[in-house]
């Protein structure tokens, strides 16, 4: 597959509106928003919608705001408005400007005051649960509410004190008068406002009213002066009353909704209720848990924000739901870290191996290249002594046919270094091999040119006296798919094997590594240093994917 990195964002239904728009004239410029709730971290998901948004306006030269949609004081928090950001701007996006819906509490208040004004809205006292069974269904009209015709005056009284905190959480909602036999549901009456005695994490207590998620964001698109308003497929029926509310509203300006398909991983779940209920009940260790995926979870495991753009152009946009395979996340990242990435050996359960013919006390350097796909990465010098590390499984005592690595008389070539032959297995009392006591030829080493003979094994290793510890976390699925299809809730498919610990070695002159610095362990695959854990004491090596994959993103 080409790098999709410099490509514009491929055509797609919504892109086709907008040159229209732009064509016909009916906008002079792009505005678009990324409108996160700020109750959890962003997810993968999201990572799709910032994309589109932001890449959208680009092209055409317009421009794209960052608006908290913080109209939910109970479940919103200012570290996840701190989160967002950060990572809105890791992927690489800066926004126009940053908004907050609760900026507009004012306006969207006086709004209301207006539709009480012109008989469009009314406050009811039905509770909730009434409401609920009042509504009717797809095939019944729903009732009318005996609070519906009020008059203004009294309305306008009622709406002054819900405001003032004269009534409780529930006594009292605002709702709209539009049509209660309305074959869309959205329409039959929506709540727009409803009482919350709750602290706001930025208007703190000076509200006790708080405008209802249908009737703020249209509000507040046209407040921005947004014309493109971009949301998932489950806002479609809520389009009519997303356009009825602007135009009885009476704003200047008409964004106008545009609804796509949301974005799911197969293995993954994609909501922020669940991913929080994770974090919760301590599944993880944290939103930021390489397992998760959230944008700061897959940063931390060692994706790129090159990667995931990538991905979310390559998924494209769409008016139908669909499932994405994880595995076409794994080939964005192996595809960027290809050539960018280190090379380097990493030793994770190791087996010592003593050369028996090798002088004691003697080290010398090996030359290594550091990316044998691209050359500009220069060499590096490895040291190479008496005893190294192998990795266990690169020994078989009685191997099946066709195992061409270690095995007793067998000889192998030692990766950038000699071919060493096992000449003697050492054992435990319990039988466990401890030791491997071989052989090497002086003649061989690499880049000299040895010819002599030929090996069918290429394993890879670490010199065992200056070898650097390391702790390598191995990562699975956290979520069994097979387990959420058969209908079970989705606590109970937490995969118990996420997360593998081993400890091992790598080459000595990863000593330095630091957070975030990426390599590509020989048959191991890509890893990232971990920001968090990871100290000059013990590195910590995230796995963020292995080498090979069988799969083909062409034909998914
Ligand atoms: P969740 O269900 O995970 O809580 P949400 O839609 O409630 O998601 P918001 O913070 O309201 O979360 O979402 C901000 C924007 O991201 C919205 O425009 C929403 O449509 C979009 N978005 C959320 N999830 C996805 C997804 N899986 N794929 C594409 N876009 C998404
Ligand atoms: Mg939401």
């Amino acid at each position: 597959m080409e790098n999709t990195e410099t490509k514009q964002l491929s055509s797609n239904f919504i892109k086709n509106i907008v040159v229209e728009d732009l064509k016909e004239g009916r906008v002079q410029e792009i505005v678009t928003r990324f409108p996160p709730e700020p109750n959890g971290y962003l997810h993968i998901g999201h990572a799709k919608s910032i994309c589109l948004n932001f890449e959208l306006a680009d092209e055409f030269k317009g421009r794209t705001n960052l608006r908290f949609d913080d109209t939910n004081p109970v479940k919103e928090d200012t570290e996840f408005v701190e989160s967002i950001q950060e990572d809105v701007r890791w992927l690489g996006f800066e926004w126009d400007e940053l908004r907050f819906a609760s900026d507009y509490f004012e306006e969207l208040y006086n709004r209301a005051v207006l539709l009480i004004r012109k008989g469009k809205a009314y406050v009811d006292d039905l509770s909730a649960e009434e409401i609920r069974e009042n509504r009717g269904t797809l095939t019944e009209p729903g009732k009318e509410s005996p609070y519906r015709n009020r008059s203004v005056e009294e309305n306008l009284d009622l709406f002054a004190r819900m405001r003032a905190g004269e009534f409780a959480n529930g006594e009292k909602v605002l709702r709209a008068k539009i049509d209660m036999a309305s074959p869309n549901i959205t329409l039959r009456d929506p709540v727009l406002y409803r009482i919350a005695h709750a602290h706001h994490h930025r208007t703190g207590d000076a509200w006790c009213i708080y405008p209802m998620y249908d009737y703020a964001h249209p509000l507040s698109d046209a407040i921005e002066g947004i014309t493109h308003s971009i949301c998932t497929l489950e806002f479609e029926d809520h389009r009519p009353l997303y356009d009825w509310t602007i135009q009885e509203c009476e704003m200047e300006a008409t964004p106008h909704q545009y609804e796509f398909a949301r974005l799911n991983v197969t293995n993954t779940v994609m909501s922020k209720r669940k991913l929080k209920a994770l974090v919760d009940e301590g599944v993880v260790d944290g939103w930021d848990d390489p397992r998760m995926p959230t944008i700061s979870g897959m940063r931390r495991k060692g994706y790129t924000p090159e990667a995931l753009r990538a991905f979310c152009r390559e998924i494209g946009v769409a008016k139908s739901n669909s499932l994405v395979d994880e595995r076409m996340l794994e080939h964005f990242i192996r595809e960027d870290l290809k050539l960018k990435a280190p090379r380097t050996m990493a030793v994770l359960r190791p087996l010592k191996v003593v050369i028996t013919n090798y002088p004691e006390g003697q080290t010398e350097l090996l030359d290594a290249e550091n990316n044998s796909e691209n050359e500009a990465m220069g060499h590096r010098q490895i040291p190479f002594s008496r005893e190294i590390y192998i990795e266990q499984d690169d020994f078989m005592e009685n191997p099946p046919s066709k195992y061409f690595r270690l095995f007793p008389g067998n000889e192998v070539r030692l990766k950038h270094a000699y071919f060493i032959k096992c000449e003697d297995v050492i054992k435990d009392a319990d039988g466990n091999v401890v030791e491997l006591h071989c052989t090497y030829d002086p003649e061989t080493k690499s880049g000299s040119g040895f010819t002599g003979r030929k090996v069918k094994g290429t394993i890879h290793w670490v010199d065992a006296s200056q070898a650097v510890p390391a702790l390598f976390r191995l990562y699975e699925p956290l979520i069994t798919s097979e387990a959420e299809e058969e209908g079970k809730p989705f606590l109970e498919c937490i995969n118990p094997n996420s997360q593998e610990l081993v400890r091992g070695f790598v080459e000595p002159n990863m000593k330095d590594a630091a957070g975030h610095d990426k390599f590509q362990f020989f048959r191991h695959g890509y890893f990232n240093v971990d920001p968090k854990d990871s100290t000059p004491e013990e590195l910590v090596f995230n796995r963020i994917v292995s080498l090979k994959s069988s799969f083909d993103p062409s034909k998914a």
